[in-house]
This record gives structure tokens, sequence and C-alpha cells, in this order.
């Protein structure tokens, strides 16, 4: 696999400060695929330098000459998407075609509806006696996890682009290469030199040297809440703005009315996907005691039907901990239906398709997030007990709501206390907010929510 042994810094691929590497693997087998460089305080260093020389002239340029520069990098994503399907396969072990489908595709789609609003956003407005200007909030550190690699950089690096922020992007160490990809592609698109920069290295070294750097304006932060906390505590006590897209545990209610088929069938679906590791997946199935022996057949088929379809999860220690999860659930009571926590190849850190019934609120299983491919159902006898189950997490990043009809469904999900819900299956939309409730997070990505996080005001009376 193609690696650059420098980083992206100031317009060009530079070696880091010390010759330190980090071995990238591929989860489906097992083997190191590249080496990259780790990057530490000395090269973020010199990348904040870059991004901070980089953003006045950046900062100035007529958005519409920004938005033709988005366009050509979703154009650049366009180009390579085999290329970009194929690295986020090789080193975070997704399915070829759900790489093409979803991995390589959705960036596209991202960056193009900020290449559409960075031309049309109104970053000037007349209110009362007064003019107010939506100026860009400076040098955006972006730290990004490996589950959907690109989405999540593209989620970041376009709306700071497109408000005239100039960004270093410090990627998850298991999957710098997709990264690398990243910032070919936007110095093929002819970005000035510094706008973006690209640091590697790991998480406590590169990622904290970057959030605690005093000359970064903003950090945007994806990954775990407990990263998160530590992150918010000290962008808080630098009073630095601070945007952070963290954990779920979402629920996926299924109401009496709702056909209890396709509802256990898509639920199971996108739980499966990416391995399980989407921090918004519909975790906790919700159903009426009514039908929730049927609902457990259901799901325990949909589940056996997968076998051997989904890719392996990430590393070696997420295998670990997501077993271990498994292995909690039997412990504390929840009957296993389908898959468990037993290896189902010799090699690549695969786990099985695994669906918990009996599960009740308490149990570690119903209140932790896992990241793998486990889901768990939940036994209700009443919408207001529905409800309270679907609210009783720490977390508040997503969930679903099935019902007859769509009215129903909605109604019942502004009683849900998270950021997005999906009504009767629902579909990915560009443009709408994405964001926590509660520990899931502070601050919206995507549309023109997620570009006014890269924004500050300013008014003027006259
Ligand atoms: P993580 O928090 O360990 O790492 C995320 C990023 O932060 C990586 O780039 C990592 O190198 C960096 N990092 C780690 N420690 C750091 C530190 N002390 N200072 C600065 N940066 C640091 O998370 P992960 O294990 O890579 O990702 C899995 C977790 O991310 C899951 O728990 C999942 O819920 C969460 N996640 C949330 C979202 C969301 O949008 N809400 C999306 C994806 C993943």
């Amino acid at each position: 696999m193609k690696a650059h042994d420098g980083m992206y810094i100031a317009g060009a691929w530079r070696p880091a400060a010390t010759g330190d590497t980090i071995p990238v693997v591929n989860p489906a087998d097992e083997q190191v695929i590249a080496h990259v460089p780790a990057g530490g305080a000395q090269d973020v260093d010199a990348a904040v330098r870059a991004a901070r020389t980089a953003f006045p002239a950046w900062a100035a340029t007529p958005p519409a000459e920004r938005a033709a520069t988005i366009g050509a990098v979703r154009d650049g994503l366009a180009a390579r998407k085999d290329e970009i399907a194929g690295t986020v396969t090789a080193e975070l072990g997704a399915p070829p075609a759900f790489s093409q489908a979803v991995h390589a595709a959705v960036p596209i789609l991202v960056a193009g509806s900020y290449a559409d609003l960075a031309a049309t956003y109104s970053f000037e407005e007349r209110v009362g006696n007064s003019t107010v200007y939506a100026e860009p909030v400076g040098v955006v550190a972006a730290i990004t996890p490996w589950n959907y690699p690109l989405h999540q950089i593209v989620a970041k690096v376009a709306p700071a682009l497109a408000a005239g922020c100039t960004v270093v992007l410090k990627p998850a160490e298991n999957t710098p290469l997709t990264a690398q990809l990243f910032a070919e592609i936007v110095h093929d698109a002819g970005l000035p030199a510094g706008v973006f920069n690209l640091v590697t290295g790991l998480g406590p070294v590169a990622g904290q040297a970057l959030a605690e750097h005093e000359d970064v304006d903003l950090v945007s932060f994806t990954g775990s809440t407990a990263v998160g906390k530590q992150i918010g505590a000290v962008a808080g006590a630098a009073v630095k703005r601070v945007a952070l897209e963290l954990g779920g545990k979402s629920a996926n209610v299924i109401l009496p009315s709702a056909d209890l088929a396709e509802a256990v069938n898509v639920g199971v679906a996108n739980v499966m996907v990416n391995s399980g590791q989407t921090c918004s997946a519909w975790t906790r199935m919700l159903v009426d005691a009514a039908r929730y022996d049927e609902a457990v057949e259901l799901a325990g088929a949909a589940a056996a039907k997968y076998g051997d379809r989904i890719g392996p999860v990430v590393s070696e220690r997420q295998r670990a901990r997501v077993r271990g999860y498994i292995e909690r659930g039997i412990e504390e009571g929840a009957r296993l239906v389908a898959g468990g926590p037993d290896a189902p190849r010799d090699r690549g850190y695969y786990v099985r398709p695994t669906v918990f019934a009996d599960v009740t609120p308490d149990m570690t299983v119903a209140q932790e997030e896992i990241f793998g491919p486990v889901v768990s159902l939940l036994r209700y006898e009443d919408e207001d007990e529905a409800e309270a189950i679907a609210n009783g997490t720490v977390y508040g990043l997503a969930g679903a709501v099935w019902a007859g009809d769509e009215a129903e469904a909605a109604a019942f999900a502004r009683r849900l206390h998270t950021g997005q819900v999906d009504i009767n299956g629902g579909s990915f939309n560009p443009l709408a907010p994405f964001g926590g409730y509660k520990q899931s997070g502070v601050g919206r990505e995507l549309g023109a929510h997620g570009l006014a996080e890269y924004l500050q005001t300013k008014s003027l009376q006259f």
C-alpha cells in the first residue's frame, strides 16, 4: 500500500522531526501494510504555524473562490474514488462494496454540499440597526477517528475551509493512509500552502499536542467520550472553541403499529454495518411486550444470515473490548440469541454478529457503547416506559422510531433526548445537522449548522 514517509505541512511533504513511525495493519489478515510518521510536538507546532501564516489570506478570499476550491476537492474525491475505497478496505477492513458505497461515496456528497454552501451562505446580514458579519474562527485543530475515516475528515475540513479557517488534521493512527490520500487531493485541488496541513501520529502524543497548542482557535474532535472530556477540559481552560462528536447508545423504538419484520431487519442491519463501528448505531432495540418474542426470533435469524459477510473490527484491542462486552452480557443474565464471544476465524479481528435478548436497562450491554456488531433487545410495556428506557443512558446521539404512520413515529421521536432520529428507516441527508445531546457531544456537523461551528460573529451598529 502506498504511503508517504513525510507529513503534509505548508504545502509540501516533509520528514517528521523524529524518525519514529507507526505501523498500519490490515485488520482482515493482521499484516502490516505500511508505516507512517509518528508526529510529535515539533511537527504539530510547524503545522500550526503554517496554518496561522496562511490564515489571513484564506480568510480574505471571496467565498465564491473558496467554493470553487472545495468543488475541486470534491472532483478529486470523485476521480480517485476506487483508490479511496481500496485504501479504506486495506486499513479499516471494510468489505469492498461498503467502502465504495459509503466510505468513498459519502465524502463526495459532503464536500459537494460545502462547495454549494460556501457559495450561497449569508456571511453578512442586517439585523435592526446592526450589520452582523460571520467571520472565520481561525486555526482549526481537527482530530478524527478511524471508523468512517474519510467522512469524518471531510465533515470537519470542508466546512472549516468554507468558513475561511485554516486546518491542522490529526487522523486516527489506525487509518492514516486515507488521510494521506486526502492531503494529495487537497494539494492537487490547488489549495494555497498552509491552508490544510496533516500531522499523523499517536493520540496521546500528536493529538494532545495539537489540542493543547496555544495558537489553535478551535478544536473539533470526533472520538471516544473519555478523550472528548479531556479535550473539552483543555479547551475550556484556554477559553478555546470546541466541538465534540462522541459516543452513542442509540435506541431503535419499534412502536406496536410498526411493520415488525421490516423494523427488526433494518434495525439489525443498521448495527451490523461497518461491523458495528458506527457511533450512531441503533444498538438498543425496544419492542412492546406483546411482540417481543417474535422480534427476538426475527433478530436472531437476521443476524445469523450475516454469517461471514461482515468485516473485521479495526484492531486486536477493539476485538478484545467487544468480546469483553459480550462476555459481560452473558454474565449479567442476557440471553444470547445469535453470535457470541468466540472467534469466527483464525486470522483477522473478526467478531460474530451477536444478538442479546432479555436485556434490562441496567445491564452493561444496555448502557455502554460496545462499538461492535452487537444488538440488545429490550422489552417495554407502554410508550412511557419506552421513552424512559430510550432516554435512560448518558448518551443522546441518534435513534430510530418505527410506527404504522410517519406522524405517529415523528410525535414519539420528539420525546427522545437525542440529536437525530430516523423515522421508519430514514436515509442519509448531508445537509441535516448531526451531533449529540448529553454526553454524546457539543456542536453539530454537516450542512449550514456544521458551517456555523467554524464562524464567529461581529456586529457593527450604524
Ligand atoms: P479515541 O477517542 O481513542 O480516538 C479518536 C482520535 O483522538 C484519534 O485520532 C486519536 O489518535 C485521538 N486521541 C486519542 N487520545 C488523545 C488525546 N489524549 N488527546 C488528543 N487526541 C487523542 O477513539 P477511537 O477509539 O479512535 O474511536 C472510537 C470511539 O469514537 C468510539 O467510542 C465512538 O463512539 C467514537 N466515535 C464517535 C463519533 C461521533 O460522531 N459521535 C464518530 C466516530 C467515533
